[in-house]
C-alpha cells in the first residue's frame, strides 16, 4: 500500500500536510476527515480536514496548506474579487451574444421574406410584360 495513513485526532495547527503522502486522515470520531476550502479573507483558498458529520461534537479541524502572508492573503482576495467580476461581464457578454444571434436570426427571415417578395415581383411583372407584348402582337395583326 502507497502512502502514509495518519490518525489526527487533536492537532489544530499542523502545516504542510499536503506535503507528505497522505491516503486518509481520521478525525476524533474515527471517520476519515472530509477535506475542505476554506474561502474567507482571512483564509482564501485554503485547505483544511474537519470532521464529515456537522452535528459531530469532536470539532476535529487541521490547515492542510501553511499559513500565508497577509500580501497573499490580499492577493487571493483581489484575484478572486476580479475572476467574480470577469465571471459577472462573462455572462453578461453571453448574453448579448445571444440577443444577436437572436437578432441575426430574425434579420436573415427579414432578409429572406424580402427576397421572396423580389422575385415574386419580378416574376409577376415578367408575366404583365408578356402578356403586353402578346395582346401588342394580338392588335397589330
Ligand atoms: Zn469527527
Amino acid at each position: 500500500m502507497s502512502g502514509i495513513w495518519v490518525i489526527l485526532t487533536c492537532h489544530r495547527n499542523i502545516h504542510h500536510l499536503h506535503n507528505q503522502k497522505f491516503t486518509m486522515v481520521f478525525c476524533k470520531c474515527g471517520r476519515t476527515a472530509a477535506l475542505r476550502t476554506s474561502w474567507t479573507e482571512a483564509n482564501p483558498e485554503h485547505q483544511f480536514y474537519t470532521c464529515h458529520s456537522l452535528r459531530s461534537k469532536c470539532n476535529f479541524f487541521v490547515w492542510v496548506d501553511p499559513p500565508m502572508c497577509h500580501r497573499a492573503c490580499v492577493v487571493i482576495k483581489e484575484l478572486m474579487d476580479t475572476k467574480a467580476l470577469l465571471k459577472n461581464e462573462v455572462s453578461f457578454l453571453r448574453e448579448e451574444v445571444r440577443i444577436y444571434k437572436l437578432q441575426e436570426a430574425e434579420f436573415e427571415e427579414f432578409h429572406s421574406s424580402v427576397v421572396r417578395k423580389r422575385e415574386r415581383w419580378l416574376i409577376i411583372s415578367w408575366i404583365f410584360f408578356m402578356l403586353f407584348v402578346l395582346l401588342f402582337f394580338i392588335i397589330s395583326m
